[in-house]
């Protein structure tokens, strides 16, 4: 028998497909699901970039076009990024991609050899640990801790993670899955660590614009950090656009002429007549966006009520992303559960409502005793929240 490749035994995945998958099982039965396991959007991609991407196959543009992306989409995102975080961006900063997800792996590609550590969010985003490791780097996790309006980094392990062969850290501020969200001063913090011990910055902001109060700010906007900062942008959640797959890097000059190069080994372009509705969605009405924040803050708050009305379970009504994270700790013990996974399973079974857990975010770590489970309220519409979470309840 051929032997296959060492280093898939570090290949982690995105488990939450796992629970869809257990989830489209039970729903085969003939049982009734309430989806709050994926952080998909049930909410079409609006009309006039559906058109554009129509239109744009219609007229031929089909066939492969320059690696980094087409110029005109490389200079929307330029602009409307750096508009948004008061910065300034030139096309060539970016690298157009399919989707959010390929700037995490291409930007380890870029900064981190095998043997050199980067330190990531725990809870957080599963691929920041499976291709840390998966290219041969030692992922070195930073935990949150709870507070009176939600989490907050646990700075002070993350100052004291950093050692001689870190060579970055992952950032990702509106984070998945926690809904966690610095303060200046927090994100002052991590900037600061960063310029001290000279290290490369990811900063995950796929949920800038998931936002229902406030303004979002990016931490490549602090003083010292536009040169080693790259931002993950994506369509993926502001447009609903999941499907798409249309994202990119803003990257310093250097990186982005790596990651583009990169591009052209794994996929040669991303595709062609998408970036034309990308271009659409960048430039044409907003209002789509305002609507679908608003149906966003109504399922929260529906959620966010009931989920608090549950004996044993508490959650701070996030202000940001699609996601709900409460500590089900006391709830299970009353039920007598021990696993947070026969209690997701149990819920499953028992009522329909199907979840992620804790444990589909990165590795538990030591000295963690409390139990959380992760409910996206992005698919699943304010009526089935109300029926499902009063199941759960
Ligand atoms: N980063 C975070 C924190 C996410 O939650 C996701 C998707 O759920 C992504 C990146 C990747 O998004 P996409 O590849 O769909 O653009």
């Amino acid at each position: 028998m051929q032997k296959l490749a060492n280093r898939l035994e570090r290949l982690g995945t995105e488990t939450a497909f796992s629970v869809a998958q257990a989830a489209a099982a039970w729903k085969a039965k003939g049982n009734r699901v309430y989806p709050f396991h994926l952080g998909d959007i049930n909410i079409p991609m609006a009309p006039h970039i559906v058109e554009a991407m129509n239109r744009a196959i219609a007229d031929g543009y089909t066939g492969y076009c320059p690696g980094p992306g087409i110029p005109q989409l490389r200079e929307a995102l330029a602009e409307d990024i750096g508009a948004r975080r008061g910065m300034e961006f030139s096309p060539d900063n970016v690298v157009v991609m399919t989707g959010g997800k390929p700037v995490i792996t291409k930007f380890l590609q870029a900064v981190m050899d095998p043997g050199q550590e980067v330190i990531y969010p725990n809870p957080g985003f599963p691929i920041y640990e499976s291709q840390i490791e998966y290219l041969g780097g030692t992922a070195v996790p930073y935990r949150y801790v709870p507070t009176e309006s939600g989490f907050a980094i646990d700075l002070d392990q993350v100052r004291a993670s950093i050692t001689p062969n870190t060579t970055a850290i992952i950032y990702n501020d509106l984070q998945n899955p926690i809904s966690a969200e610095s303060t200046a001063a927090e994100r002052e913090a991590i900037a600061q660590l960063a310029i001290e011990h000279d290290l490369w910055v990811l900063s995950d902001e796929a949920y800038f614009e998931t936002r229902y109060e406030g303004v979002s700010s990016s931490i490549a906007a602090l003083p010292g950090m536009a040169e080693r900062t790259v931002i993950l942008y994506t369509f993926s959640k502001k447009f609903a656009m999941t499907g798409s797959r249309l994202g990119c890097a803003v990257a310093p000059l250097e990186i982005a002429q790596i990651m583009s190069k990169l591009n052209t080994n794994d996929e040669s372009c991303t595709t062609h007549y998408v970036q034309w509705a990308g271009i659409e969605a960048l430039r044409g009405p907003q209002e789509p966006v305002q609507q679908m924040l608003d149906v966003l803050k109504e399922r929260r708050d529906v959620a966010c009520e009931i989920v608090n009305s549950i004996p044993g379970v508490h959650v701070a009504v996030p202000q940001s992303t699609f996601y709900l994270f409460p500590d089900v700790t006391e709830a299970m013990e009353r039920k007598g559960f021990t696993t947070v996974g026969e209690f997701a399973t149990a819920a499953l079974e028992n009522t329909g409502v199907s979840f992620c857990t804790r444990e589909h975010f990165g590795r538990r770590l030591p000295g963690e005793e409390r139990q959380y489970i992760r409910l996206a309220y992005s698919g699943i519409e304010t009526a089935d929240i109300r029926e499902g979470l009063g199941r759960l309840r």
